[in-house]
């Protein structure tokens, strides 16, 4: 699938437990499927392969725990956790095992109990109340034009932040998912929604996560929404690009044909399609990244980012204005930072919102605007997005920010003062 790989390239032979693994295996989505790291069996067995004996705590290395005590914080870090555990082998591959308790991929998907602090009171499983936004089950439609289609509950990685974790992925010690399975019912009743709205324009199609749509789903979904005459837009949302991407070039593998194929057929309609995706640090653009970027882009898929920002991975001017250049110079447009909900047993990835109104007045100016992306809350209780910077007013002693969300109507919303809270540590 991708000719002349250069043995220098192969990064992932960095990873001890394919050190010998070829591009081949390595750069086909079947392979990476089935050596994916689902469940705890398999993360035990796979941090065991990979950790060094002694692991350092940080960059000086003066302080070590052993393997052993690595993978027990780990496993106490799983039964705390909301999201269960899947990693794909391209995430894993760009971790340094050498010293993972300071890489920032390590730190997005892989729960360290050590580390987690308790959460703020105010947090909560579903904090954008998409379950009471939802008239129909897997259908959030909450500002008046546009409503937010979860087809599926699963990805292909799990983030621990996850917005959704009320619903996605397998159930953990501490969450009993709500059910968003994929049926022909569900979809059904959720499409015949959109059809019957003719104030909605714009679908985002999620979950989970598109990649883990079937091809034909993938084409008879954006099928029946370019032929809805009120449906202007829609998007597939997909981490895919960011933590599976060599599935783009993969010949043997239908996903990125449909893709092309329904964006193709929303342009000669007169709509547009977009494929969002979710890249939140510059280690998780590869060469690989790159020419999926490529194909894309000269396919003609419009590719939009939405990164999260998060406390130690993203939250320095030099690396969110890095991962920005990287994904600008690929073509992808970066779209959104957001600041991180409030959910639960991540509250020592949040940042405070001062974090995120430094990083943009930082950061703003040294890029063409098009690529600056907006920096924004979603507002807790389901005010929807608003610009991080436009709070009314933002008391930096107790934390607390508040947001007016005029044009976001229903069940009392409009004059609604919504609250945002910095973490308490
Ligand atoms: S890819 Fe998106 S939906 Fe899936 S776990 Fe991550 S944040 Fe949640």
């Amino acid at each position: 699938m991708v000719e002349n790989v250069n043995r220098q390239d192969e990064f992932w032979r960095k990873t001890p437990i394919w050190a010998d693994t070829s591009a081949k295996d390595f750069l086909s989505y079947r392979w990476s499927v089935a050596n994916t790291v689902q469940g705890t069996s398999k993360l035990v067995k796979f941090l065991s392969a990979v950790l060094p004996e002694n692991v350092p705590f940080d960059n000086s290395g003066s302080r070590t725990q052993t393997r052993e005590e690595l993978i027990q914080d780990v496993l106490d870090g799983v039964t705390t956790a909301t999201m269960a555990i899947r990693i794909t082998p391209y995430i894993l591959s760009r971790i340094n095992w050498e010293a993972p308790r300071t890489d920032p991929l390590f730190r997005q998907f892989l729960p360290v109990r050590s580390i987690m602090i308790p959460d703020h009171p105010n947090v909560t499983l579903d904090s954008l109340h998409e379950e009471a936004d939802s008239p129909v089950k897997g259908l959030v439609h909450r500002y008046p034009d546009k409503a937010l289609f979860l087809p599926t509950s699963v990805c292909p990685t799990y983030c621990m932040f996850c917005t959704r974790s009320y619903a996605v992925g397998a159930d953990t010690d501490t969450v009993t998912k709500a059910s968003l399975k994929p049926t022909r019912k569900r979809w059904d009743e959720a499409l015949a929604h959109i059809a019957s709205q003719p104030q909605l324009h714009d679908i985002v199609v999620s979950g989970g996560d598109s990649y883990y749509l079937a091809p034909e789903h993938l084409v008879q979904i954006g099928e029946r929404l370019i032929a809805m005459p009120n449906i202007r837009r829609f998007r597939f949302a997909s981490k895919g690009l960011a933590v599976a991407p060599s599935r783009i070039m993969d010949r043997s593998d239908g996903w990125v044909d449909a893709l092309i194929h329904v964006s193709d057929l929303a342009r000669k309609a007169g709509k547009a399609m977009a494929l969002h995706t979710h890249f939140n640090h510059p280690n998780e653009i590869s060469w690989v990244t790159r020419l999926a970027g490529r194909k894309l882009l000269e396919a003609g898929v419009t590719v939009r980012n939405q990164t999260v920002l998060l406390r130690g991975v993203n939250d320095d001017v030099e690396t969110m204005s890095t991962l920005i250049r990287e994904l600008a110079d690929n073509n992808i447009y970066p779209y959104y930072v957001y600041q991180c909900d409030m959910v639960k047993k991540v509250e020592h990835l949040r940042t405070p919102l001062q974090t995120i109104l430094d990083l943009e007045a930082q950061i703003r100016g040294s890029i063409a605007g098009f690529m600056m992306p907006q920096f924004v809350v979603d507002l807790p209780g389901g005010g929807g997005k608003r610009l991080a910077c436009s709070f009314r007013s933002y008391d930096r002693e107790t934390g607390v920010s508040t947001y007016l969300a005029p044009a976001v109507k229903g069940r009392g919303k409009a004059d609604r003062v919504y609250e945002y809270y910095d973490p308490v540590q």
